[in-house]
């Protein structure tokens, strides 16, 4: 095999360095600025990103010698596709790597906006007793609606369905196959908004499902709704949530992601009814491991023209 330049320009865990190093020259540079992205690209065969860099049109106009990008984790959305198709980069992901990770999250989530578990932690560690103000409620019994049925929607629905809830779920391109996994109910967008006590988002974020929570679909929810998301931020409009937050419409909600990340002490960060997470969604030692592993094997198989087993692009 020829002698592969990798660049590594956000943290990627060590078992997938060792995996690269054995067949490749590879720089890790964590944290590389947008700006140095564009002047050192060039140099390099591969490029294994997570979240945080941006491959940029630019980025890539400016890759001669670039193969592939590698995404470790799912989202791919810091990667212009588009551009990088035109210029024939392959751009691989590895999905199935931060599902568990990112359906625990959610579930805790579900749990903490149910009884309030975070701010209960506070008032403690402020040397308070204030037992009746967190009179919570239970999720035994009551509908989660799903919006997004995929890798973790479902690990989310199964573990619902374990705790004595009724799982309906919205998703254009769900299976029946699908469904039996958490004995899930398939509905429109309407009955999902309509009959949930709880609303777990785990969709894709792109130009249909930007804004898709706003103004109209909160009119349309269960009055005391709670809401999480772990998806993306720009799926749930900000300003419709807090509006929706302060007129007692949502009774709570969770949030992992953010229009803009990070997004600071806002007014919706810091709302009594809001837990906020930062990004933590994959964030777990095994998730980690397993996606660093995956992106470094699919990078060397799409630099080897070896057949790939998730190609986005
Ligand atoms: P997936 O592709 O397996 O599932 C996504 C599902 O959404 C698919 O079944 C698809 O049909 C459905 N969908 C697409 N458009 C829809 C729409 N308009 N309405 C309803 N459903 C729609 O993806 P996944 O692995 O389950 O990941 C889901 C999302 O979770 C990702 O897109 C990513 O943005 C997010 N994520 C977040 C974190 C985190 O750290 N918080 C980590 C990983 C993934």
């Amino acid at each position: 095999m020829p002698n592969y330049k990798i660049l590594i320009s956000d943290g990627l865990d060590g078992r997938g360095q060792s995996i690269l190093r054995a067949s490749a020259d590879v720089d890790y540079r964590d944290k590389v600025s947008p700006e140095d992205l564009l002047n050192i690209i060039a140099g390099y065969d591969a490029l294994i990103v997570r979240g945080q860099s941006r491959v940029t049109a630019d980025v890539i106009d400016a890759a001669s010698q670039l193969k592939v990008i590698g995404r470790a984790g799912v989202g791919v959305d810091n990667i212009d596709l588009e551009a990088a198709k035109k210029k024939g980069i392959k751009v691989v992901n590895a999905p199935t790597s931060t599902t568990v990770a990112v359906a625990e999250l959610a579930f805790g989530l579900l749990l903490a906006i149910a009884r309030e578990i975070p701010r209960a932690d506070v008032s403690m560690k402020q040397g308070q007793w204030i037992k009746k103000e967190f009179e919570g409620v239970e999720l035994s019994g009551k509908t989660l609606g799903i919006i997004g049925f995929g890798r973790i929607g479902i690990e989310v629905g199964k573990r619902a369905a374990a705790f004595g809830m009724n799982v309906i779920v919205y998703d254009p391109n769900v299976t029946e196959h699908e469904l039996s996994h958490a004995d899930a109910e398939p509905v429109s967008i309407q009955d999902l908004y309509a009959w949930s006590d709880f609303i777990s988002l785990h969709l894709p974020l792109n130009v249909q499902t930007r804004d898709l929570i706003g103004p109209m679909a909160f009119s349309e929810m269960k009055d005391g709704v709670r809401i999480v998301s772990t998806a993306r931020g720009g799926i749930i409009n900000e300003s419709a949530l807090l509006e929706a937050l302060n007129k007692g419409k949502v009774a709570g909600v969770a949030l992992d992601v953010f229009e803009k990340e990070p997004p600071g002490l806002t007014e919706l960060v810091s709302h009594p009814r809001v837990i906020a997470t930062p990004h933590i969604g994959a964030q777990t030692a095994e998730a980690q491991s397993r996606a660093a592993e995956d992106i470094a094997n699919e990078v060397l198989a799409a630099l080897r023209g070896k057949p790939l087993r998730w190609k986005v692009a």
